[in-house]
Parts: C-alpha cells; sequence; structure tokens
C-alpha cells in the first residue's frame, strides 16, 4: 500500500534538503516551502532517509 507524505510548511524553513535529495517527490511551492507532489517518485525507504530523516527541523511525515 502506498503512503503517503506530507510537509508541515508552517514549520518548514526552506533549506532545500528534501528538494535536492529527492526533485521527484519534492518541490518548492509558490510560498517557497516544500511539498510533497509525488510520493512514488521514489522507494519510502529512500523519503526515510533521504528526506524524513534529515530533515533539520522534521516536518515531513508519513500519513
Ligand atoms: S528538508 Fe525539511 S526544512 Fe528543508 S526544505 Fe525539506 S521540508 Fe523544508
Amino acid at each position: 500500500m502506498a503512503s503517503n507524505v506530507v510537509v508541515d510548511q508552517d514549520s518548514c524553513i526552506s533549506c532545500g534538503l528534501c528538494v535536492n535529495n529527492l526533485p521527484n517527490v519534492f518541490r518548492f511551492d509558490d510560498s517557497g516551502k516544500a511539498e510533497c507532489f509525488d510520493p512514488s517518485g521514489a522507494t519510502e525507504e529512500m523519503i526515510q532517509s533521504d528526506a524524513i530523516d534529515i530533515c533539520p527541523v522534521a516536518c515531513i511525515h508519513w500519513q
């Protein structure tokens, strides 16, 4: 079952780590905050290790 990924944009500091590491999953929206536009753009393991685990403010979550 595919899991969805959400970014708490109130907490995102726009550091770019998730967007740079997984550009097929995350992008900046018009407000300059990261958003997940395609949770199937990488494996769940990659999303966990290359985004969720390294987000400096821990604002990316499985839903
Ligand atoms: S890693 Fe976290 S703080 Fe950095 S852009 Fe992504 S969601 Fe925002």
